[in-house]
């Protein structure tokens, strides 16, 4: 029950309400309007962020952890965001032919990789050699020890394959099971190689983020040429040494071992500093000269072998295409002749670029050269 003075009350205090009401969407509409222009000016003020750090910028505006070469005058990307980052593959700046250079490389290693691949024949040749072989192998393997080994008839059938594609599957397969030599190491120097490209453009693609990811992506660089370094004694090493299983073990462990510890030391922080730039040198260096001792033994057990003359041009294009690599690198040659004149295109990082990839080229070559060789001679020698 409400008396009059009260009903007077609700009806003052309902009026007050409405009024509060009205008031209320009064400030809702404005807080909409004041919201909606606030949140236009706020995308304004990123697009205007995202399009100041978007802008290139000269060495001097360059924040400290950036300032590395001091000939590059102009072009440089600067705590840029991510994305805008990755879309600079696509713009020209200092660092866009240190990215393609790169990514043409795994061009051309993708479609070395799909020759070799295409030497294993056609789709019908491969089937008939894998039927084939897994029929003859696993009827004879079973009649002897009643066990299949579907997945190793699998793999001497395709190792049959290789650069035998005008033979026919029965002779491929008596090949394969005498002579032809295991493909993994070359796989491993593939694998090793794409790794190590893969943490270089990516350095240089996304290096101009932050600092904090500049210093990670420069740990991984490192650690990507030292994989790369590790991984490219594993072809010679193998196949060199493939009929000496004591040497050839004691080589592939010692290598290994020197690369996992390489591979922790560059990856630690402390390690990536300008001043453990020496240190780095050094030990990429003791990296490359520990290949000196496996290839004078290699020399001394392989004197006899006609071959062993192109092997070693092979790998002496690859050692003098990294040295001249390097001392461009260390150099800084030619900008430092002409301060501003290579920013975009024909830099010292460019030209150390373009000869490491000569470099891996040759190596390339030599361990198909080495493949061939075991392929041919097996351990008859
Ligand atoms: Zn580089």
């Amino acid at each position: 029950m409400s008396s009059p003075s009260d009903q007077i009350v609700w009806k003052r205090s309902k009026a007050g309400q409405k009024e509060m009401m009205k008031e209320t969407n009064n400030h809702h509409l404005h807080d909409h309007h004041y919201s909606s222009s606030k949140c236009k000016t706020e995308k304004k003020k990123a697009s205007e962020a995202t399009k100041r750090h978007s802008e290139l910028v000269s060495y001097r505006a360059l924040p400290e952890y950036m300032k590395d070469n001091e000939y590059i005058l102009d072009y440089y990307r600067a705590n840029w965001p991510l994305k805008a980052a990755l879309y600079s593959l696509f713009r020209w700046h200092n660092e866009t032919i240190n990215v393609w250079t790169i990514y043409g490389v795994r061009m051309v290693d993708g479609n070395e990789f799909d020759a070799f691949t295409t030497n294993l024949g056609s789709p019908k040749q491969i089937y008939q050699v894998c039927v084939d072989s897994s029929l003859q192998r696993s009827f004879s393997v079973a009649q002897a020890m009643n066990v299949s080994h579907n997945s190793e008839d699998l793999y001497l059938a395709t190792a049959a394959l290789i650069n035998l594609t005008e033979r026919t599957p029965t002779e491929m397969l008596a090949t394969a099971s005498d002579m032809l030599a295991s493909r993994w190491p070359f796989f491993v120097f593939l694998g090793g190689s794409m790794f190590c490209l893969l943490t270089s453009s990516t350095c240089h693609l996304f290096c101009c983020h932050s600092h904090h990811l500049n210093l990670l992506l420069l740990r991984f660089d490192y650690a990507g040429i030292a994989v790369m370094i590790v991984t490219s004694f594993f072809p010679p090493i193998f196949y060199i040494f493939q009929c000496n299983p004591v040497w050839q073990v004691v080589y592939l462990t010692g290598i290994t071992t020197i690369g996992i510890f390489t591979v922790i030391t560059l990856l630690t922080p402390s390690h990536s500093s300008k001043e453990c730039r020496p240190f780095r040198a050094l030990l990429f260096f003791l990296m490359g000269f520990s290949g000196i001792v496996p290839a004078i033994h290699a020399l001394i057990v392989n004197w006899s072998e006609p071959r062993r003359f192109i092997a070693l041009a092979y790998e002496s294009a690859m050692a003098l295409s990294y040295a001249v690599g390097t001392l461009f690198y260390v150099s800084r040659i030619p900008e430092r002749w002409k301060p501003g004149l290579f920013d975009l295109a024909g830099h010292s990082h460019q030209i150390f670029h373009i000869f490491v990839i000569l470099g891996a080229l040759a190596h390339y070559g030599a361990a198909l050269l080495f493949i061939d060789w075991r392929d041919t001679v097996g351990c008859s020698l």
